[in-house]
């Protein structure tokens, strides 16, 4: 079964070691958003219904499908997780919905890539909570309509604009996550290193926090990497110096910028003068796709004021020149 995604650990770099926080206590930051999500549940929970249909947006790594597991954990309902680009056919989805076991929360991950027919099959069944079934064809046509039981439809996606309005006004919670301060990356970080035993000096913690583009997954896993320089040069604990040579022969620079981002902002001055220039030539200049771009990489420089989009295209900051410059 292949379109129910048992795993819900995506970079389990150590496979046993679970760094995903299971309730709303252990996940620092985005707080308006889990205060919110406390009072939905609870009144759910009082009620004796499910919860509202949820929609997550935000850049990757922000911790999405994290706060679907604490939800399904503190509505005391099992989640199934699937994601748009596996759900090909109708038909697809429908076995899905139709063996919805009562109370679960179904976690679709990326639904901006549900095909627009397979989308159309979930208007009905997140509205009436009905299947609408049509057999046969031609003037024999005929429609069944196939209730369900309470679910839930957790949604989350890179790209809240690249859904149809009819799906988005169907999730009656929307919540945007947004990049982490490095107070909040801080907690994390310490969270992390503690189930990892290991000691994470505070000033250590926060500097990693500053340098990891506002991301708990890219925090997470540059501390396993700086773990892995610890370990092979006797460390025992980690402080600003291990941190500052891990990061360094990372390639990660003083604002957290990889040699990615990097080469993104020096094509955009050598080749481009510092724009405006599209999206499409700069993915060609460093031959990766647009759509990798605009999901991973562009958000966080935007975020920082490195670029700039104007309706001529992507333009290079003053920020952006004068970091390039610095580097
Ligand atoms: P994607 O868009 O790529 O699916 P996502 O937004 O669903 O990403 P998650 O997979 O939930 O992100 O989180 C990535 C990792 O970051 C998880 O392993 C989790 O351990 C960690 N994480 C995310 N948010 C938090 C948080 N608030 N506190 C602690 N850890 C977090």
């Amino acid at each position: 079964n292949s379109i129910i995604i048992p795993e819900l650990a995506k970079e389990p770099v150590e496979p046993h070691i679970n760094l995903r926080p299971q309730n709303f206590d252990e996940y620092p930051g985005q707080e308006r958003i889990c205060e919110n999500l406390k009072v939905y549940t609870q009144a759910a929970k009082l009620r004796g219904k499910m919860l509202d249909h949820c929609l997550f947006h935000g850049p990757p790594g922000l911790g999405k499908t994290t706060l679907a597991g604490i939800i399904a954990k503190t509505m005391d309902c099992q989640m199934k997780v699937t994601s748009g680009p596996v759900i090909e056919r109708a038909a697809d989805l429908m076995g899905i919905l139709a063996s919805l076991e009562s109370k679960t929360i179904l976690f679709i991950d990326e639904i901006h890539r549900l095909p627009a027919n397979v989308e159309e099959i979930l208007y009905s069944a997140m509205e009436d909570m009905r299947l609408d079934i049509l057999i046969g064809q031609g003037p024999t046509a005929r429609t069944v309509k196939f209730d369900l039981p309470p679910f839930c439809i957790i949604g989350a996606t890179t790209r809240a604009g690249a859904i149809s309005a009819p799906l988005r006004d169907r999730f009656g919670i929307q919540e945007h996550l947004d990049y982490y301060t490095p107070a909040a990356l801080s907690k994390i970080l310490l969270r992390s290193a503690k189930i990892m035993n290991t000691h994470l000096e505070e000033d250590a913690a926060l500097l990693l926090s500053k340098r990891c583009r506002g991301t708990p997954r890219i925090a997470n896993q540059l501390l396993k990497r700086v773990l892995d320089f610890a370990l092979v040069s006797n460390k025992v604990t980690i402080d600003c110096d291990i941190i500052n040579q891990s990061l360094n022969r990372l390639g990660v620079d003083s604002e957290g910028l990889s040699l990615m981002d990097r080469e993104f902002l020096k094509i955009m001055e050598e080749r481009y003068q510092g724009g405006p220039v599209g999206l499409e030539a700069i993915a060609a200049a460093l031959n990766e796709e647009k759509s990798t771009l605009e999901d991973v990489y562009e958000p966080y420089l935007v975020y920082r004021g490195f670029i700039l989009r104007t309706a001529r295209g992507r333009m290079l900051s003053d920020s952006g020149k004068m970091h390039l410059n610095n580097i």
